[in-house]
């Protein structure tokens, strides 16, 4: 059941996906990795649109230098707990919506700890690096949840979602994660974080709902400098094993 409060506060979004789509999102859960430049709208999104529980994934506390992109947070907020700050105000965004936070780095171990008792309906990356990506990959085909991961550098971003076991992987397209120097911080505009932030968001919410088609057997490349969104068809690659 919907109460009048939560009728009017989705009005919108009812209007589109019907009561029982509204329903059917608050009986849903969502595990996202990371709460920085991607994380920031993904959270916001998918909270204010009603999804029944989101799980995150978070140790880190908030620096100066993240407040040029991570639109969770304020300037009175730096040196504390990322995750504590988010549930904080995605809490008062939406009472609606559960926040389950983990302070913890999403590996292996943390991941298998929490889903050996908990099933989840989706997971989401909102990462910066290429070992949590990788990971989120294998975690979501070896528990059979659907994913998507996305990536950003500049004015660039690049995302796909997968239905584990039918559609192509992570792996599938890029093998083996990559070396990158990792003393460097990654350049990024901030409107970037936003755009693919809230795609992740739409996607998930498709996904959910199982309505609409997500970016599954395609990878999407973004250039928000030229402007250009384009679709590349990929294939399970049958090296992958996936
Ligand atoms: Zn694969």
């Amino acid at each position: 059941m919907l109460k009048s409060e939560e009728l009017e506060r989705y009005q919108r979004q009812i209007l589109i996906i019907g009561k029982d789509g509204q329903k059917l999102l608050k009986q849903k859960k969502v595990l996202q990795v990371g709460l920085g430049g991607l994380g920031s709208p993904l959270s916001l999104y998918l909270v204010s649109s009603g999804i029944g529980e989101l799980i995150v994934f978070e140790n880190d506390s908030l620096s100066l230098s993240n407040l040029g992109r991570q639109i969770l947070y304020n300037t009175d907020d730096v040196n504390k707990s990322k995750g504590d700050l988010a549930k904080s105000y995605l809490t008062k965004l939406n009472p609606n919506t559960k926040i389950t936070l983990i302070k913890e780095r999403f590996t292996e171990k943390s991941a298998e700890n929490y889903l050996k008792n908990t099933q989840i309906d989706y997971l989401v990356d909102a990462s910066d690096n290429f070992q949590t990506k990788f990971l989120i990959n294998d975690i979501g085909l070896k528990y059979n949840i659907p994913f998507t991961i996305a990536g950003i550098q500049g004015f660039d971003g690049q995302l796909i979602s997968v239905d584990p076991h039918e559609t192509a992987c992570y792996r599938c397209i890029f093998g083996d994660i990559p070396k990158t120097d990792k003393s460097k911080p990654i350049p990024v505009m901030s409107p970037t974080c936003g755009v693919v932030g809230s795609l992740e968001a739409n996607e998930v919410l498709k996904g959910l709902l199982k309505r609409g088609k997500r970016i599954t057997d395609n990878l999407l490349m973004i250039s928000l400098d030229s402007g250009d969104f384009t679709l590349i068809p990929i294939k399970k690659n049958p090296r992958c094993g996936c």
